[in-house]
Parts: C-alpha cells; structure tokens; sequence
C-alpha cells in the first residue's frame, strides 16, 4: 500500500472496520516514512464460510440469518438495527480474516455475546438467554457476573477492532 504523500509503500494500520456491509474493509493506516495517515477500503475475499452447529450439522455461514435472529433477541433493548448490522458486519470480517474457513457455532455465539456486553446489557443477558438456554443456575451467574465486569470496563468503551 502505497502512501500517497511520500509513496513509501510500508504503512503502519491504526484500524480496521467492516466497511459496505461488510463487503470492504477500511483501515486508516499511517506511512512508516513520513508518518501520512491516510485511508485505504479494501475489498474482502468472500469465501464461504462454513459453521458448525452443536448436532454436527454443517451449513454455510448466513449473515441475514444472524442478523434476523439478533433483531428478534435484541428487541425493546434500546440497540438500534443499524448498531445490530454494524455488529454482524464485523462479525463476518473477523471470520473472513481467520485462516480456517469452518467456525462452530458456539464461537459465532460467543462473539456476538462479547460484543453485545459492550452495546447493552439488557440485549447482553437477552440474547445470552436465548443462545446459552441457561442450562443451569450457575450459568445464570455466571453470565450476571461477566455483567458486572462489563460495566465497569465501560469506563473505556472498545469496540471490535482488527489490528494487524
Ligand atoms: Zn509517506
């Protein structure tokens, strides 16, 4: 990637998002040489990706499905269906980005759940309700716990960022 100021072609990246509903990434990156930031979008190789669900059971990797699903849990919960898609485009861009091309089910869920924690607790224990069917009391709490450090990271909001 060449920069545009000094056409040094070593950059630095500062920050990766999904971009075009997930079909590009930009990432702000700054030139090694001259210190330029600048912004390149890049086109995402969209191979499928194939998810694993807990029976064994194989389909490919289905972003409206998901966002369907988390639209429906995150109802009344305040997160608007722009904030839920943003969430799912980055969703897939962390996939997109990992060399194995299969991911269970279980790890999409934990995902979503990680970043829901930092969006709204209430769509948090909602969609951590649905997803994990709170097999048991201690699930419960131990969901109601992460809770609570979640909150008190809120101090410093993250979000999902790829940094190379
Ligand atoms: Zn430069």
């Amino acid at each position: 990637m060449q920069c545009p100021s000094c056409q040094h072609t070593d950059s630095r990246v500062l920050e990766s998002r999904a971009a075009d509903s997930g079909r590009s990434v930009r990432r702000r990156r700054e030139c090694l040489n001259c210190d330029f930031r600048f912004t390149t979008y890049e086109r995402v190789e969209t191979v499928p990706i194939t998810v694993v669900k807990r029976n064994g059971n194989r389909e490919t990797f289905n972003r409206s499905k998901l966002l369907h699903g988390l639209l429906r849990a995150c109802e009344k919960t305040g997160l608007e269906p722009s904030e839920l898609e943003t969430l799912v485009d980055d969703l897939e861009l962390v996939l997109q980005q990992r060399a194995k091309r299969e991911v269970c089910s279980n790890d999409i869920g934990e995902l979503v759940l990680e970043r829901l924690k930092t969006m709204s607790e209430v769509a948090y224990v909602r969609f951590a309700s649905v997803y994990r069917q709170f097999r048991s009391v201690s699930d419960f709490v131990a969901t109601l716990e992460g809770l609570g450090e979640a909150s008190r990271a809120k101090a410093s909001p993250q979000h999902l960022t790829v940094v190379n």
